[in-house]
């Protein structure tokens, strides 16, 4: 089969190979791809940053993101069968962890990631344990069944909140802070403030899957407009996906007293906050978020995406479309930031 392969420890260094069909061991599931998504850590993987450095050993089949068909089941499987429409829960968790056996297997001690410690999605066939296979609607384009890694990242992060009836600031509007915004807006948030800092393209994403204010922390005063639309009150709750330390300063600035503020940004440098003042004093609710519930959120994401404004959202929020052998191009276009999500379709 072709798949694209990280074959060299350096920036870039990529290649399209033919290699074996992977096994599908005894509790495995054999998948042909239909589409691949392409995910923050694919992008990691690609330039070959520091984490991708200490993390990933060339070579390997990158992607973790995508939407397809079974074609072989493995001989204990007893829940999936070949031709069902699933996707993938990319965490694979060992079942055993004292954080698996409390219900916490999104933070297992034993996580292995397929596309990051295995063999991933940006090839025609995948192989994944029957326990990560996630039955999709059928009706479902498979594109949109292929962002639902993200898309669980927002969601996980959105109900880790008691958003309903409230004000929201989300902090940082990549892909998964503009699904944020809709899953707010569709799940009866009421204002919802979008926080970028200079992509425009990515500002007018916010604005254009709901969000009632889409500003730049750049050239808004984002401070003062929050304060104004919420009588002096701020935000109630807010969603951080940037991971930079201006905008957790920035957050906790605008969040009021008693707020939730749930964090799924990573960070690439320890930071420094005023305790004191924006936690402690401010009454404040600090919640980190990883990956998604399971399966909580995945049950969560099929019934948004039978709301039909969220599946028009979520359209949008899918930018950009390339066929498989154009992986490099659709690269380049994540790279680039003026882009939503990037898929590849393999058919
Ligand atoms: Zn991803
Ligand atoms: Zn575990």
């Amino acid at each position: 089969m072709r798949a694209f392969v990280k074959t060299k420890a350096e920036p870039g260094g990529t290649e399209l190979r033919e290699v074996p069909v992977p096994e599908a061991g005894p509790n495995d599931v054999l998948i042909k791809v239909k589409v691949a998504s392409i995910c923050g850590t694919d992008v990691h993987i690609y330039e070959w940053d520091s984490w991708a450095q200490n993390r990933i050993k060339a070579p390997l089949v990158y992607g973790h993101e995508f939407a397809g068909e079974v074609v072989k089941v493995g001989s204990n499987v007893q829940h999936v069968k070949a031709g069902e429409f699933v996707s993938g829960e990319c965490h694979i968790a060992c079942g055993h962890c004292f954080n698996c056996r409390n219900n916490m297997q999104h933070v297992c001690l034993n996580t292995k990631i397929f596309g990051v410690d295995r063999a991933g999605a940006f090839a025609e066939y995948i192989s994944i344990p029957e326990n990560n296979v996630w039955h999709n609607d059928p009706s479902l384009p498979p594109e949109l069944c292929s962002i639902q890694d993200p898309l669980g990242n927002a969601v996980h992060t959105v109900f880790a909140t008691d958003f309903a009836t409230r004000d929201v600031a989300v902090l940082g509007i990549g892909p998964i802070g503009a699904m944020a915004v809709s899953v707010l807006k569709n799940c009866g948030a009421s204002q919802v403030f979008a926080i970028g800092r200079k992509n425009q393209y990515r500002i007018d994403l916010a604005k254009a899957v709901g969000a009632d204010f889409a500003l730049s922390s750049n050239t808004d005063d984002v401070k003062g407009i929050i304060m104004k639309a919420t009588n002096g009150k701020g935000a109630d709750c807010i969603i951080e996906t940037a991971g930079s330390v201006e905008a957790v300063d920035l957050g906790l600035d605008v969040m009021r007293s008693g707020g939730t503020f749930a964090m799924l940004g990573v960070f690439s440098k320890p930071m420094t906050l005023d305790l004191s003042k924006k936690v402690v004093f401010k009454y404040a609710t600090i919640k980190g978020i990883n990956g998604r519930l399971m399966y909580d959120t995945w049950y969560r994401m099929a019934g948004l995406f039978r709301i039909p404004r969220f599946r028009e959202d979520m359209k949008k929020i899918i930018t950009h479309r390339f066929r498989f052998d154009e992986f490099e191009k659709a690269m380049a276009t994540m790279r680039s930031g003026q882009s939503g999500k990037v898929v590849m379709h393999l058919e």
